[in-house]
């Protein structure tokens, strides 16, 4: 074992030294003839295989040839369009399992062979025209998470392609009662982004098998540079669900909305069965010391980012991503199990492309990565990988309490975590001398604002386990509190696709593989609860509106946010001051009361717009007010702002 270390490790040195191959060409198809490439460094031999068809026992052999840097290489003459291929490798004397290369473009059904396509014919009509929607700075974003089956799946979302990509390219979609729902629904409530559960190719659903319904969020990767075949119309057709994510991503541009692709390369679906474990036995994994893979996902392995190979098969796919299928934006799953230095590479290579794609992720891991947690990318550490954020757990337990236990928040009366919720507010920055707490973010772009994701309870249901004895007006009043605290604050904000239509999981804060009764967003509630929708779709413009709230950078903060002094731990009070030039206020008023009181609150004297207050908000203003104080209800928020 460890004689095969230090030989890879100097194999890896020769190659960071000299121009490398790119993995992304490993399979270059002409109408005349296909180049395949696959970097394997302790092959003794490797095999190619071309299929037919995806299911036939029958192939040509090829064997593939050792060229420079360790990629092996054949030309396949004739036009190999629609036919499939395997690889497999010998080492040690030993053939492993054939497998599709690592950088399989195109599948067949479940992913077990790659497939051989013409790309030019996998644009949609109108690709080349398509463009990003405009963009200035990160923190004026929004973005909407949700998983392509919550989203679509209820009869109630009166979409046809329900649970496909297709499902978000209908339009005038609607509920019963005559709402917006599908892709009209996000352009009505004022998001910026939508980020999509895993729509790679995973391997929790068998793709044969998809009129059974079965649910899953993804989280299991096989093939990380094909669309998931369980959202197209025809998982066995290799080349419909690439055209029909395009469709997808076209549609959703055109609407303004840009998309956010979330990746799991921190581990595996498996290691036996997966391309990453079959081409290059061990090597894109990390191990423990005996030998065993090591484990900081929780899934039975962790990659290694850290190993050449790794940090460039990452770099390459998000760059795949960004311009073949004109992704805008990367979420990364526990991207606390990948070194900084990765993030920081795959940062560079996307300011290539276009610097506003955006970069963020998970700061932690689910267990101890084998690797220097010095090194890692943990949320600690944001400030030395510039533009790239991380979620901030630190305003979401502040707000509503930890997922690890079923204590209330700020926002459901627990004054405790008053200092970590203005620490979020102010965008985990260095501020004022680090009065709430040592900034771990840059820039207040690199702090993710949110309360709640797929992960954990949904709002309701959090706030439910943790104040059951409450009514359900109070409760709401909580929600309404929770959720303008982030759209106030100064990082990026993110919320949970269906907390504006008061969606709940019944309960159940693990949903990865519920059926759809769980996991589908009732578009019913969009009238039932219209009260809350509204809500929140005016808090999305009144942030929108108001450049106070997302000044974009630690300096403007630390200048222009300040907290004022309240007659209680219960009520936060700030003011962004001195906005003229930023904002089309002079300065704004924010008046959180995480009680069941109503409580005074002073501010400077002014003639002040009301944009929110007692439960409800308007962007263009609920009243005036002309003086230095004012009552703010129970569980709820004021917003003032002076003309
Ligand atoms: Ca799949």
């Amino acid at each position: 074992m460890r004689k095969i270390s230090l030989f890879v490790l100097a194999t890896l040195t020769f190659i960071a030294c000299t121009k490398q191959p790119c993995l992304e060409n490993e399979c270059l198809y002409t109408k005349s003839q296909t180049s395949f490439c696959f970097w394997s460094p302790l092959a003794e031999q490797m095999e190619l295989r071309v299929y037919d068809d995806a299911l036939t026992a029958d192939f040509r052999a090829y064997a593939l040839k050792k060229g420079n840097n360790d990629f092996w290489q054949t030309t396949v003459k004739g036009n190999l369009d629609g036919k499939y291929y395997t690889i497999r490798s010998c080492q040690n004397g030993k053939w492993e399992e054939e497998a599709p290369g690592i950088f399989a473009k195109a599948v067949s059904v479940n992913g077990t062979r790659a497939a051989i396509l013409d790309f030019a014919a996998t644009n949609p009509e109108g690709w080349s025209d398509d463009k990003r929607p405009q963009m200035t700075d990160p923190t004026d974003i929004v973005v909407y998470e949700t998983h392509l089956r919550d989203f679509t799946m209820s009869p109630n979302s009166g979409i046809s392609n329900r649970g496909k990509f297709l499902a978000l390219t209908e339009q005038g979609t609607t509920t019963p009662d005559g709402l917006a729902t599908g892709i009209d629904h996000l352009k009505e409530l004022g998001i910026t982004h939508l980020q999509i559960l895993p729509m790679f190719d995973y391997g929790s659903i068998d793709e044969t098998t998809l009129v059974r319904g079965n649910y899953n969020w993804g989280y299991d990767p096989v093939n990380y540079n094909v669309p998931e075949g369980g959202y197209s119309t025809d998982p066995y057709n290799p080349a419909t669900r690439i055209i029909e994510a395009k469709k997808m991503i076209q549609a959703l541009h055109k609407a303004g909305i840009r998309v956010i692709m979330d990746v799991v390369y921190n581990h595996t679906y498996n290691v036996a069965g997966c391309a990453l474990g079959r081409v290059v036995p061990q090597y894109f994994y990390r191990l423990n010391a005996d030998g065993t893979y090591a484990n900081g996902s929780g899934c039975g392995n962790e990659t290694a980012s850290d190993k050449q190979m790794m940090r460039q098969f990452m770099v390459e796919s998000v760059c795949y991503w960004a311009r073949e299928y004109h992704v805008d934006g990367f979420r990364f799953d526990l991207m606390g199990i990948h070194d900084q230095e990765t993030m920081r590479q795959i940062r560079a290579a996307l300011d290539k492309i276009d610097n506003t794609i955006l970069t963020y992720g998970e700061g932690w891991a689910a267990m101890a990565p084998a690797y220097p947690y010095d090194s890692l990318a943990m949320k600690q550490w944001t400030y030395k990988m510039p533009r790239v954020g991380a979620f901030s757990d630190d305003i979401r337990n502040a707000l509503i309490g930890s997922p690890f236990d079923h204590e209330r928040g700020f926002a459901s009366g627990n004054t405790a975590s008053r200092q970590a919720l203005c620490f979020g507010l102010a965008g985990g920055i260095n501020y004022h001398d680090n009065e709430f707490g040592e900034g771990w973010s840059g820039e207040p772009m690199q702090h993710v604002s949110y309360i709640t994701c797929h992960d954990n309870y949904c709002l309701r249901d959090r706030i439910e386990v943790s104040a059951p004895e409450e009514t359900e007006e109070t409760r709401l009043r909580m929600n309404k509190l929770a959720q303008t605290a982030v759209f106030v604050s100064q990082g990026m904000t993110f919320i949970y696709g269906g907390e504006e239509l008061y969606r709940t999981k019944r309960g159940i804060d693990n949903s990865y593989q519920s059926p759809d009764s769980i996991n589908t967003i009732p578009w019913e509630n969009k009238l039932k609860y219209n009260d809350l929708y509204e809500y929140y779709r005016q808090m999305i413009q009144i942030r929108r509106e108001h450049r106070g709230f997302r000044l974009g950078n630690a300096e403007l903060v630390n200048k222009h946010l300040d907290f004022l002094p309240t007659q209680t731990e219960s009520l936060i009070a700030f003011r962004l001051k001195d906005l003229e030039g930023i904002d089309t206020a002079k300065s704004i008023v924010v008046l959180l009361n995480g009680s069941n009181e109503s409580v005074n609150a002073n501010f400077p004297m002014g003639e002040y717009v009301v944009l929110a207050h007692d439960g409800k908000a308007d962007v263009n203003g609920l009243t005036t007010l002309s003086g230095m104080q004012i009552v703010v209800s129970p569980y709820s928020a004021t917003i003032l702002v002076q003309k």
